[in-house]
């Protein structure tokens, strides 16, 4: 355990103290958070970022910022409509405002339903499908990818009978300040890049950012909703903040160093499958694909295939004027 570090006493997530008041809740393999929460205290109120995918990690959520702040929870913000980081909400929803960005709120009324449903009817088919795969997975590499993916849909299934998709009660556009008496967030929302929208925490006094997806580290990012072009404008823009902490939607915290890292990443995927493209190679040799030695060790390697085809997908439309 780092000095930092606290014993959340949840299998779901461990806490790191990233300074005082503030806190970053990073899922556990094999937990049902799946994605990285943040807890800050603004002094006169207490702010949760992101509620993770499941109740019974949001659960602990609560409880964790409840034990580590002695002041109840009062607003929730959702970075963006993804479900492993909002379909904890309705543990917080007696007791706080949900925030997140109007594009955001939108997606979630819209699409939300229809998602809830595809998890309900196929979550036990996906079971059966990795588990066979796993049983079948000579590599323990792929068994432990195979791992993650298992706990999260064991995790759904425990959830899916008591879960309810929550919309948020209140939205902002582009940003806005969240004044306590103890600090400020503000709330940046940058678009298309990740989702439709997603929105940062940015706390200046500490100089700490809560990136959402719009960060991964040491994880493959999922592209396939955003546009890669914006999300390294996105990048590049955070960037210049000027912030020393980023914790992301997925992987450890990290540092400003990291940021580039995940630019790097997106424009070396983009030219593999330029490559091909050039070389007149199908799309199904995505699979084939070696992925490159400085992303080697990163988790969720299924991400990777499926950004190359969702970048071949793209890079081969014939432009249109
Ligand atoms: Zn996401």
């Amino acid at each position: 355990m780092k000095d930092n570090e606290r014993s959340s006493g949840s299998l779901h997530f461990r806490v790191e103290q990233l300074a005082d008041g503030v806190y970053a809740a990073i899922h556990k393999d094999g937990g049902g958070a799946i994605s990285n929460a943040g807890i800050v205290d603004l002094g006169n109120r207490i702010l949760v970022f992101d509620t993770f995918l499941t109740p019974q990690a949001a659960r602990d959520l609560k409880a964790a910022a409840e034990a580590l702040t002695m002041k109840p929870v009062v607003l929730v913000v959702n970075s963006h409509c993804h479900n492993d980081h909002i379909w904890g909400n309705q543990v917080f929803k007696v007791q706080a405002d949900i925030l997140s960005t109007v594009a955001t709120a939108e997606a979630i009324v819209s699409d939300g339903p229809g998602k809830y449903e595809w998890y309900r009817e196929n979550t036990p088919q996906q079971l059966v499908e990795l588990q066979a795969s796993y049983d079948a997975a000579g590599d323990p590499r792929e068994r432990s990818e195979l791992s993650l993916w298992i706990a999260y849909y064991q995790h759904l299934t425990a959830a899916i009978n008591e879960l309810e998709v929550v919309p948020p009660n209140k939205t902002f556009d582009s940003r806005t300040a969240i004044n306590g008496t103890a600090r400020t967030a503000e709330l940046i929302e940058y678009r298309k890049g990740h989702s439709s929208s997603d929105a940062i925490l940015y706390l200046p006094q500490d100089s700490i950012v809560f990136m959402g997806d719009l960060l991964f580290i040491d994880s493959h990012p999922y592209l396939g909703d955003g546009d890669p072009d914006t999300l390294i404008e996105n990048l590049r823009e955070i960037q210049r903040i000027g912030a020393k902490i980023f914790v992301p939607g997925h992987g450890p915290v990290g540092a400003a160093a990291d940021l580039p890292v995940l630019v790097e990443y997106v424009i070396a995927c983009q030219e593999i499958v330029r490559g091909m493209i050039r070389g007149g190679i199908g799309k199904d040799a995505v699979d084939a694909v070696d992925v490159p030695e400085r992303f080697a060790s990163w988790q969720q390697v299924g991400f990777f295939r499926s950004n190359l085809r969702f970048l071949y997908g793209r890079l081969s439309e014939i432009p249109r004027d």
